[in-house]
């Protein structure tokens, strides 16, 4: 199981509130004990994953965005990741929308005018202040593009240029299991919140970035890697002392 974050921004057009947007919220997987309605929220969008290769050399198959976005569903909002807090909003509706000829899941989200800090959010998100949403989600298998084998463990390295093409590497996000929890960020705060990444060194002696099978953790490191009798073998880099 591997651990990625997704980031895109908030959208901050008039958060009018329909019927509609009403009947998604009450009719969510453990919907609003008391039923609300359309006085009692605030609603936003937000633009999450595409279908575009991303900073991470990472791609969603396009017929995956559906599941997605229903996976998104209900999922609850934090503010920065900081899962000691209780969520602030929560994901519900949305859409696949083309921008920019990248098709992208663009779920809403609403709050509740009620609590006693939601102005303080509106006017947050309204100013600025949070600028992006993100989600984490788990998948089990980084697809790779150019031999659709398991990119960690097949001989093409993301980012860098394929030998045949010099198309760059890329690998899907395949077998998508669950959206663990959506976070209010800064635009660029933590580029790297929660991956799991490791850098690699190619031949090159370019360092690129790849998916550990690992935890949330943010870890950076060089590592050797090195084919030997059809054998990929990898070792950390140690500086010597001069
Ligand atoms: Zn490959």
């Amino acid at each position: 199981m591997i651990h990625q974050t997704l980031a895109g921004p908030l959208m901050r057009e008039a958060g009018v509130i329909s019927e509609e947007d009403v009947r998604l919220i009450n009719s969510l997987q453990n919907p609003p004990p008391a039923p609300v309605s359309e006085r009692d929220v605030f609603v936003r969008r937000c633009r999450l994953g595409g279908d575009a290769i991303d900073a991470y050399h990472g791609r969603f198959r396009s017929d995956d965005l559906p599941k997605l976005l229903a996976m998104v569903q209900g999922a609850p909002m934090l503010i920065g990741h900081n899962k000691r807090s209780l969520g602030v909003a929560r994901f519900f509706g949305g859409i696949i929308e083309e921008h920019d000829g990248v098709n992208y899941i663009v779920p809403k989200f609403y709050w509740l005018r009620g609590h006693s800090s939601a102005d303080d959010l509106r006017v947050a998100i309204d100013g600025g202040l949070y600028s992006e949403a993100s989600i984490s989600f788990a998948y089990e298998k980084p697809t790779c593009s150019v031999c659709g084998e398991d990119i960690r463990t097949c001989e093409h390295l993301p980012g860098a240029p394929c030998e045949k093409d010099g198309e760059t590497v890329f690998y899907y996000y395949d077998n998508v299991v669950a959206v663990l929890e959506g976070s209010l960020v800064y635009r660029g705060a933590q580029p790297g919140t929660g991956f799991s990444m490791s850098l690699w060194k190619t031949p090159t002696n370019n360092l690129v970035e790849m998916p550990l099978n690992s935890d949330d953790e943010v870890r950076l490191q060089s590592v050797l890697r090195v084919k030997r009798h059809g054998k990929w073998y990898r070792a950390p880099l140690v500086e010597e002392a001069v």
